[in-house]
This record gives structure tokens, C-alpha cells and sequence, in this order.
């Protein structure tokens, strides 16, 4: 057992502390990472705070992870010393049924192992990436291409193949017009993705306040949600539109923007139900979606497709003591676009 430094949420309530976490000894097909990056997801918040529901405490979190393999196991091949790797939201899964067999294994039938608060298969609960290592399983660790650079790389694993997934499902592309709700962290990365695939790119943000930085991703069009117009402007508009944000809206409101046969695809995780009016769907054959992370094939076709179209997570880089502070401004929609722990402020 390796013992490491990380960060812990001791209670729904308490701030994060620094503390130690136990690591299990290297199994024959497991790999040792030394990490290098963290990034903060909205879902670390999310559990933290118990929004989704009971939380095993004190509990690590952090599933957006990037670093290097410092050791691998007897019988692992396929990463060696010294590679650039990442960990996302899933460190296992039963690998036999159906959709693992497909390489969906974010919808295995038999429950996937989450990166944290997830029972192992050794029965103790998963610890994520803010720490210094973490043993994972070679099947679950993805190549990071080197041109993608170190520190923005992290975001991808989460926040990335979150919105590269349902944006290649429901084939955004030349002639699509696709909206964006919310330019958070996952929004700005469905931002860029969306437009190296070739659509026409709207944002939907709470106010025009980031309006530059939206056209400066690429969007063609911004509009401020909480002014009513933009509601009778882009009515019957989009062929899709991913919904990223953390809270309730009025979802009836949205579906009215997509044109006959759009969809709209909620990657947004709020604890309160999103409720839907059947006339909004009725009028123009339109759908409502949800979508979770993405498999580990999609994952790593998303990171070669990021590196290929030189795409990066706009990041933050913060200390380990700042983990405090980084979440209060995200819960206030004050990040730009992700922040990242830097985990030598850990060693
Ligand atoms: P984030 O960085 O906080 O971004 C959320 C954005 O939503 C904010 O930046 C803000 O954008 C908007 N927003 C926040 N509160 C709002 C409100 N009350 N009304 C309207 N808009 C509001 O969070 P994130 O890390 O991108 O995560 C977003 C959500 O996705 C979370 O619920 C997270 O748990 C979930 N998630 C789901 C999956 C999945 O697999 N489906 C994976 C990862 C995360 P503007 O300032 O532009 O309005
Ligand atoms: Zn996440
Ligand atoms: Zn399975």
C-alpha cells in the first residue's frame, strides 16, 4: 500500500482539508500515476455537498487527471514509464455486458466504477485525483497526446468527452446549428468542439458578460438568457442544443428553440427534476436527452481529435490550498473556464 498526500472533503459542510490517502499495491494489470494536474469539476461540488444524495466522508475527489505512469504492473502493456496519461470519470467496469462490450462502458449494466465515492473491486471506496498518485486499472488510462499542453490537458477527461460525446451522437457538423447553455466549464469546451466539427455555434450564457471570449471560441452568435428577446428571436432555431448548466431552468423554454426534429441533450446535472411539457415536444417533433461522460474508445478519440485540431480548456491554475476558494467562485459562475490544482503544491 502506497500512502499519498490529497485533499478530502470531511463533511458535506466543511471545507476541504489536506490530508493522506491509501493507495493499493500494484496489481498485475494495474499502473501507477504519478500525478501532475487536477482539474475542479461542478460534479466534485455536486457530491461534496451531498447535492446527489449519501457521500462515503472523508472523501477525495477530482476525476479530470493528468500525469505521468510511474510504475506499471507484472502483466500491464499497454503504457510504459514516463508516458503522459489521463484518468476520467471511470476507473472499472464489469467489462461483459452489452454496452461494455460496445465500449460504452459509462453505461454499464452492472454499475461502473466511478473515480471516486465508487466501491473497488477490492470493496474500499474509490479516492479521485486530488492527491499525488493513484493506482488505476491500464484498461481505464488514456494516451494524452504531447501537443495538448500539460496543465490544460486535465479538463478533457470530464469536461471534454462530456460534451465531444453527445455533440458526435447527434452529429454536430457542417450545416447544424447548434446552441450551448451555460459557458462554464464543460459549456466552453462544447463551444470549441462544436465549432472543429463544423457547425454554427450559439451560446446561451446567463448574461453577455463573456460574450468576447464565447466568439473568441468560435460561437457565431451570444444571447444573454435572462432577457426574454432572446427567446422570440431564436424560436424553432437549433438543431441541437446541449444544456451544461448545474442548476434548474426552465427547460420547456429551451426546447422551444429547436427547429423540427432537434434535440435537445441535457448534460447538466442538477439534483432538483428538469420538468418537461409534452406540448413543447409536441410542436415540432422535438427530443429531450440526457447523456453521461463517454466511453474510454470515445474518450481517447476525443483526445487525438482535440490535439488534432489544437484544442485546449481555457484553465485557472491554482495551489492546493486554494481548492476552498476555486469552489465558491465556481458555484458563482465566476470561472474562466476551468481551474486546474496544480499537485506539486501537494507534494
Ligand atoms: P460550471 O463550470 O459551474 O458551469 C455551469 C455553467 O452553468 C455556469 O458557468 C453558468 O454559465 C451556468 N449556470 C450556473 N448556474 C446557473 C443558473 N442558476 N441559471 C442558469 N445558468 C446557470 O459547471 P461544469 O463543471 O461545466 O458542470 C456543469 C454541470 O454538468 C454540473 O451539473 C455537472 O455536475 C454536470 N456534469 C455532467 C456530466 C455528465 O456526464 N452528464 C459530466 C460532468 C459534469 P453562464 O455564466 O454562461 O450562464
Ligand atoms: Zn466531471
Ligand atoms: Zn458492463
Amino acid at each position: 500500500m502506497l500512502t499519498v498526500n490529497a485533499i478530502a472533503a470531511p463533511s458535506a459542510t466543511d471545507p476541504l482539508v489536506r490530508t493522506t490517502i491509501d493507495r493499493r499495491d500494484l496489481g498485475p494489470r494495474d499502473v501507477l500515476i504519478e500525478i501532475s494536474y487536477a482539474g475542479i469539476c461542478h460534479s466534485d461540488i455536486h457530491t461534496v455537498r451531498g447535492d446527489w444524495g449519501p457521500v462515503p466522508y472523508p472523501l477525495t475527489v477530482g476525476h479530470e487527471i493528468v500525469g505521468h505512469i510511474a510504475e506499471v504492473g507484472s502483466e500491464a502493456t499497454k503504457h510504459a514509464v514516463g508516458d503522459r496519461v489521463g484518468v476520467g470519470c471511470m476507473v472499472n467496469s464489469c467489462r461483459e455486458c452489452d454496452n461494455c462490450r460496445a465500449g460504452q462502458e459509462q453505461y454499464c449494466l452492472n454499475g461502473n466504477v466511478g473515480t471516486y465515492a465508487s466501491t473497488d473491486r477490492d470493496g474500499t471506496v474509490t479516492q479521485g485525483g486530488y492527491s499525488t498518485h493513484i493506482v488505476v486499472d491500464e484498461d481505464f488510462v488514456l494516451r494524452v497526446p504531447t501537443s495538448i499542453p500539460h496543465e490544460a490537458a486535465a479538463p478533457l477527461l470530464c469536461a471534454g468527452i462530456t460534451t465531444y460525446s453527445p455533440l458526435a451522437h447527434w452529429n454536430a457538423g457542417p450545416g447544424k446549428k447548434v446552441a450551448v447553455v451555460g459557458m462554464g466549464g464543460l459549456g466552453h469546451m462544447a463551444v470549441k468542439i462544436a465549432v472543429a466539427m463544423g457547425a454554427e455555434v450559439t451560446v446561451l450564457s446567463q448574461t453577455l458578460s463573456k460574450k468576447d471570449d464565447g466568439l473568441a471560441f468560435g460561437a457565431k452568435d451570444y444571447h444573454a438568457t435572462s432577457d426574454p428577446a432572446t427567446f422570440e428571436a431564436l424560436k424553432n432555431t437549433f438543431d441541437l442544443i446541449i444544456n451544461t448548466v448545474s442548476a434548474p431552468i426552465d427547460i420547456n423554454a429551451y426546447l422551444s428553440l429547436l427547429r423540427l426534429d432537434g434535440t435537445l441533450v441535457s448534460v447538466g446535472a442538477p439534483p432538483e427534476p428538469l420538468p418537461v411539457q409534452v406540448f413543447a415536444l409536441f410542436g415540432q417533433r422535438r427530443s429531450f436527452a440526457g447523456s453521461s461522460i463517454g466511453g474510454i474508445p470515445e474518450t481517447q478519440q476525443m483526445l487525438d481529435f482535440c490535439a488534432s485540431h489544437g484544442i485546449a480548456p481555457e484553465i485557472e491554475l491554482i495551489k492546493a490550498d486554494e481548492v476552498n476558494d476555486a469552489y465558491e467562485r465556481v458555484l458563482s459562475s465566476d470561472v474562466r473556464y476551468r481551474f486546474v490544482i496544480d499537485i506539486n503544491s501537494l507534494r
